[in-house]
């Protein structure tokens, strides 16, 4: 089944209208990890943030249809509560909310959603502590502002601390090796994959093929100049990794 398909998507700063995104082609089905790889200031950050709706970007032409529907006609909110999630190249800090009542709150929102009965707090610290284990947090970062004074790798964990709790069909990975050592980078992978299923999928952004070490990717997409310029398997990304962006343009 396609979770998500996207179609000659073209993006600009909404502020300078200049245009980033100059046609982008994907295609994800259920139980599919995807590679979006290439240069710096290729795209690939404004690919993953249009597609949740970020507002520092206007899309002027082509669709996503998530799950069916049209996502861009829903807010980054109605995306995130549709099973949309992603995890940001540079997460944000929430100040003055801790990262349980972050947690909560995010939890209860989509349950509404489902029409399913709210949670109250000490049933979801029991939802999130096994996931707690799956990232290796120490249970001490629930009540610690959301990301503040977190470690880049505490943000990484956190990251993914909250897709683990929050669950999502598919969810966008930005660079979440960027800033890891390798044993961080081993224990966030291990909890990617652990996440992996059946029913959802993953779309893993990334400079260095490294990650795909950690995480098997089914396709590996190269980004150039705001577009998919070539698609291939993780074969490709090792081409990459070995001769350069040259050799697979
Ligand atoms: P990547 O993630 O592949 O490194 P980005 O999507 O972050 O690339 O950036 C693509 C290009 O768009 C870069 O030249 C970047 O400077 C520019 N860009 C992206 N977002 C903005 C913004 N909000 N304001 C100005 N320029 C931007
Ligand atoms: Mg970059
Ligand atoms: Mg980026």
């Amino acid at each position: 089944k396609i979770l998500l398909e996207v179609k000659d998507l073209t993006a600009v700063i909404a502020e300078t209208k200049q245009q980033i995104l100059k046609g982008v082609n994907l295609v994800m089905r259920e139980g599919e990890v995807h590679a979006v790889m290439g240069k710096n200031g290729s795209g690939k950050s404004t690919f993953s943030k249009v597609l949740v709706g970020h507002p520092d970007y206007e899309v002027t032409g082509g669709t996503v249809i998530f799950k069916g529907e049209n996502l861009l006609d829903m807010s980054p909110e109605e995306r995130s509560l549709a099973g949309l999630f992603m995890s940001f190249q540079s997460p944000v800090e929430i100040p003055g909310v801790s990262n349980i009542d972050f947690l909560h709150m995010a939890y209860n929102a989509r349950q509404q959603k489902l029409g399913r009965p709210e949670l109250d707090p000490l049933q979801i610290y029991q939802i999130i502590s096994p996931k707690l284990e799956l990232v290796k947090m120490d249970s001490s970062f629930l009540n610690r502002n959301v990301n503040e004074g977190f470690s880049g790798g505490e943000r990484k964990r956190n990251e993914i601390l909250q897709l683990a709790v929050l669950g999502a069909e598919v969810a966008i990975l930005d660079e979440i090796d960027s800033g890891l050592d390798v044993d961080a980078l081993q224990d966030v992978a291990q909890a990617v994959n652990g996440l992996l299923t059946a029913q959802n999928s993953v779309l893993m952004v990334t400079h260095y093929q490294r990650l795909l070490d950690y995480i098997k990717p089914k396709y590996v997409h190269i980004m150039e100049d705001g577009r998919i310029i070539k698609t291939g398997d993780v074969s490709i990304a090792k081409l990459l990794d070995k001769e350069g962006y040259k050799a697979i343009a």
